[in-house]
């Protein structure tokens, strides 16, 4: 099962993957998302979730980590 990653670096921090999946990601002090439980439910909706998440964010920060 894959993970998500967020690259600090890149997030804007518009939130848009918190928002799509709150139980992946969460916004952080620093105003950056950051996936704090980066499987999910660790089942197909969760990796659905996450590729929405991916294809949905606008400077392409989140990516899948094997
Ligand atoms: S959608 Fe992208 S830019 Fe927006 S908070 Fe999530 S990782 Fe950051």
């Amino acid at each position: 099962m894959k993970s998500a990653h967020v690259d600090p670096a890149t997030c804007i921090g518009c939130g848009l993957c918190v928002q799509l999946c709150p139980k992946v990601f969460a916004m952080q002090d620093d105003g950056k998302s950051k996936a704090v439980n980066p499987k999910g439910d660790g089942d197909d909706d969760s990796q659905k979730c996450i590729q929405g998440a991916i294809d949905a964010c606008p400077v392409t920060a989140i990516s899948w980590m094997e």
